[in-house]
């Protein structure tokens, strides 16, 4: 992941069931997650009271990286104890970011017990919703949709927790990848697109769930399948005994939407999500990106054609970009050209610095011998707002490079994403500020070519595992496969998650 990027996943959700060290596990997972959300972040456990014989939940949450949220290891094993736990990494946005109330999971007691929320999407129907809900009396005490889904939980009708869930989720609208817990459950619900991605595993006889499976591979968990779009997974003390979750339906949609951008930047390249890997789709990337834009060949004079890659956020795609490419092109050598360095905290800024270059300074730079009279080729997987390409270009520029050609492995993001994406409004878009011009981009990126990868090339590079398998794609086209019911027209970060 480029952390400079101007899109950001907002969350990485992890639930865990019948583990003695539930917390501990929670929190390597949430270790694993900490790609989809480095501003805060927060585990509730639920731990059964043996003297009161009644349940408590435990909970902490900060800002931050999970590292130092629970940099005092005596949090995991002295406060949250408990046998069930689920965890939050969050990216929030500027403004709503600094509500600690805002930090997740978001836990309520309630007249049946305790309840406590993960999310990882975005509600769409939040205004309607959240007026119905203000019309019954309810007080909010975030800003967050999650926090719909807690109240309408709490004050459904319905007797069984898993109706209660059901009541919920059947009033919501939108993207949603979530994990409840509750005194002596734990749930996974998915919404019926299956916009955001949720494995199921299991660990020593414990259950667990988790955004991607590089959460499970960390604590040696095993991936069983995927949270089906639609689908409320229920896991409580029967489950431990049979080894089987319980599955409910909330409906399915007629095509799922997964979002496209999971596989083209979001998502870890060790991890499966839709019922594949991430590697593997994003080297298909680089390899149809290969085949519409190779590389410029080497005159007789010159060194190689250097083939780079942005560390980390297109290191796959550049193989296979470079792996399909070089087959018909001798003239090419993929290099190491830029080097991140990964321990770069806040960036101090001086008055009258530029904020965003001095972050790509202290973040990247070149190998000057690698770039230095060579002709240059960088991959990379999207340009949004085309600030951070501008810098990289500069700095590549800087080191006297023939050429600097700049191919990217996705189409032009038009438009912002309401499924749970940190995106800039549409006329931050480099894309629209130059009216999809590629000439003007290139132009204004100081390069010799550009080239984005097809809309059709990214539709044949992704899998499609299921008769009902769609992809959300509507950054790149503008059309919402889900009714976004007028939020373009809110403040954007008054509902976020
Ligand atoms: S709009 Fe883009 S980022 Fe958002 S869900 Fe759709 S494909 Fe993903």
């Amino acid at each position: 992941m480029n952390p400079l990027k101007s899109i950001h996943s907002n969350c990485g959700v992890f639930g865990i069931f019948g583990h003695p060290d539930a917390s501990v596990m929670t929190y390597y997972g949430l270790h694993a997650l900490q790609h989809r959300g480095q501003e805060a972040a927060g585990i509730v456990t639920s731990e059964f009271d043996t003297q009161k014989e009644r349940y408590r939940f435990n909970i902490h949450k900060d800002h931050g990286l999970v590292l130092s949220v629970f940099a005092n290891s005596n949090i995991l094993t002295d406060v949250l104890k408990g046998e069930a736990a689920i965890g939050h990494t969050r990216y929030s946005t500027t403004g709503s970011g600094d509500s600690r109330n805002n930090i997740q999971p978001l836990k309520v007691n309630f007249k049946d017990g305790h309840l406590a929320v993960s999310h990882n999407g975005n509600f769409t129907n939040t205004m309607e919703l959240r007026s119905m809900l203000e019309a019954k009396g309810t007080l909010f005490q975030t800003t967050t949709d999650t926090e719909l889904a807690l109240h309408l939980i709490a004050q459904s009708e319905q007797k069984e927790m898993t109706d209660k869930i059901i009541d919920a989720f059947g009033q919501i609208k939108g993207a949603y990848s979530i994990c409840i817990l509750t005194d002596d459950k734990l749930f996974a619900v998915r919404d019926p697109h299956g916009v955001r991605p949720l494995a199921f595993g299991k660990l020593e006889g414990s259950f667990v769930f988790a955004s991607e499976t590089c959460a499970f591979d960390i604590i040696n968990a095993e991936y069983i399948r995927d949270v089906q779009p639609g689908e409320v997974v229920m896991i409580d003390k029967d489950s431990l005994s049979s080894g089987k979750e319980t599955s409910f339906s909330i409906g399915q949609a007629e095509k799922f939407r997964h979002c496209i951008f999971e596989f083209i930047y979001f998502a870890r390249p060790d991890s499966l999500i839709f019922e594949e890997k991430v590697d593997k789709v994003r080297r298909k990337l680089g390899k149809s990106l290969a085949e519409e834009s190779p590389s410029p060949h080497a005159e007789a004079d010159e060194k190689k054609v250097a083939v780079i890659n942005v560390p980390d956020s297109s290191n796959t795609a550049t193989l296979g970009y470079f792996n399909r490419n070089v087959k018909c092109n001798k003239d090419l050598k993929h290099e190491i050209g830029l080097i991140r360095s990964h321990y770069v905290g806040r960036t101090f800024i001086q008055p009258g610095q530029d904020k965003r270059k001095m972050k790509v300074k202290t973040k990247f730079n070149t190998v000057k011998g690698v770039i230095y009279d060579r002709k240059v080729v960088i991959i990379d997987d999207s340009i949004v707002r085309g600030t951070t390409s501008k810098l990289l270009v500069e700095l590549v520029q800087k080191a006297g490079p023939k050429e600097v050609h700049l191919k990217i492995t996705s189409p032009p993001v038009v438009a912002p994403c309401y499924y749970g994406m940190d995106f800039p409004s549409k006329g931050e878009l480099i894309a629209n500020q130059m009216d999809g011009n590629i000439e003007l981009i290139r132009d204004e990126l100081g390069l010799t070519s550009l080239h984005y990868l097809s809309f059709r090339s990214l539709k044949e590079s992704v899998p499609y595992m299921h008769p009902k398998t769609d992809y959300c794609t509507a950054c790149f086209t503008g059309e919402y496969p889900i009714s976004i019911n007028g939020l373009e027209k809110m403040n954007k970060h008054q509902f976020d998650d």
